[in-house]
């Protein structure tokens, strides 16, 4: 018991060796062989926090993986205020669509508190940099005379960013190398050369390794999550673009035709200043059949993904959507909105259902509760593709392939 406590504390540092008998010794070999190619290198991953957030729980791994392999890997993070967070969660909601611009006084408290970080930085001596998510982008201005090369990820999703918000933002975006996006239909009209890049999952993270039957019905119990009835689960942050009273709303019309409890979850990243309102929004919705809580415990995360007869995840818009990805590799049936990342993750009826309204999430949820086979049969298929796509190695080795390319 003790081991298993510590090893589910561990942020998770896993070697490529590990991911042989997932990937086979060929591909193991080869990001190995990549790796040599870099190994002299000195990368460094900047990012706005280290809680929270699909952005945490890539460089978790990653870059701890990367350490491994012998590349001198370091995290930076930049400090903001509560005014700084709420013009760059501004900026995160207009480049997902919205039609709001920036006052003079937002675009100058987001450049100022990012210059105040530059001054705190010394990246020198580093032959990468890697800037992550709209909140750090403008560090790029300070650092005029630098040699190594900058590269800037955007994880948020793309596909139809506000014109005066995004064109702002260009003016950062192409000082830097290249940019990085989740997906193809994210690339933008930009100077510089674009990548695509979508994101992986650590198959034995805490949140995502291997759970007994026993251990499962622990941390439900733990929780007071109560298992009679089947459960259908979204976990996400509080954020409208999650769609929580859509969620809701599905639930209620399948919960009028099937036996169901359903559980919301979700953390609060500390960059996002909104998943307070949002949840006290959903507070008047509680009653025995729903169960919303707010906590940050990967293995809650795990054991409600591996226990739910349907994991729902209807954004209306979606970068990539962990989630997703997370909750097919632990086999189960996905229904998720018909958005962004979760399309290339869910084909329609293959290995999950794909929905754009509640009527249509309400009908999915109905028909997997009534019919166990067809949840194990999206299951299986699920989890095989993410087996394919979008595990780790996958994102490490197109780490890899970029530095190999623009390192200096
Ligand atoms: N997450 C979590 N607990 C929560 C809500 C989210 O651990 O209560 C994790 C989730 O498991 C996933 C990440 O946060 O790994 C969210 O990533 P995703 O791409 O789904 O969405 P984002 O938050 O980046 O928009």
């Amino acid at each position: 018991l003790l081991n298993s406590a510590v090893e589910r504390s561990k942020l998770g540092l896993h070697t490529i060796e590990q991911y042989e008998p997932l990937i086979g010794s060929a591909a193991a070999e080869r990001i190995a062989m990549k790796a040599d190619r870099v190994r002299a290198m000195r990368v460094a991953h900047v990012s706005s926090t280290f809680y929270g957030g699909g952005v945490t729980e890539l460089l978790t791994p990653l870059t701890l993986m990367m350490n491994a392999m012998g590349i001198e890997t370091d995290w930076h993070l930049i400090q903001g205020t509560p005014g700084f967070f709420g013009c760059t969660k501004k900026l995160h909601n207009t480049l997902q669509g919205e039609n709001l611009d920036l006052s003079e006084a937002e675009r100058a408290i987001y450049e100022e508190v990012v210059f105040e970080n530059a001054t705190r930085l010394h990246l020198e001596e580093c032959d990468a940099i890697i800037v992550h998510d709209p909140q750090p982008l403008p560090l790029v201005s300070q650092f005029p005379d630098r040699e190594m090369p900058w590269l800037w990820q955007c994880h948020v999703d793309l596909s139809s960013p506000f014109a005066p918000v995004w064109s702002y933002l260009s003016g950062f975006i192409e000082k830097y190398n290249a940019a990085i996006f989740s997906l193809p239909e994210y690339a933008q009209h930009l100077g510089i050369d674009q990548h695509f890049v979508p994101p992986a999952i650590d198959p034995f993270s805490p949140k995502n390794g291997e759970l007994s039957e026993k251990e499962i019905r622990q941390f439900l119990a733990n929780y007071k999550i109560p298992t009679d009835r089947p459960l259908v689960v979204q976990v996400s942050r509080f954020d409208r673009w999650k769609d929580p009273l859509g969620v809701i709303d599905a639930f209620r019309r399948a919960r009028e035709q099937v036996d169901c409890t359903l559980v919301l979850v979700g953390n609060n990243a500390s960059d996002d200043p909104e998943g307070h309102v949002i949840l006290e929004s959903l507070e008047d919705s509680i009653d025995g059949d729903i169960v919303i809580l707010a906590v940050n415990d990967p293995i809650l995360v795990n054991a409600l993904q591996r226990q739910a007869a349907v994991v729902l995840q209807k954004s209306i818009r979606e970068g990539f959507g962990l989630t997703v990805t997370e909750a097919m590799w632990k086999g189960a049936a996905v229904v998720g909105g018909n958005v962004g990342g979760i399309r290339h993750q869910i084909k329609d009826g293959w290995n999950g259902f794909l929905v754009k309204t509640p009527d249509e999430a309400a009908a999915r949820i109905v028909q997997v509760l009534k019919d166990p086979q067809l949840r194990e049969q999206l299951g299986s298929r699920a989890k095989e593709s993410v087996r394919e796509k979008f595990l780790m190695s996958r994102l490490l080795e197109e780490w890899l392939d970029l530095l190999i390319r623009y390192g200096r």
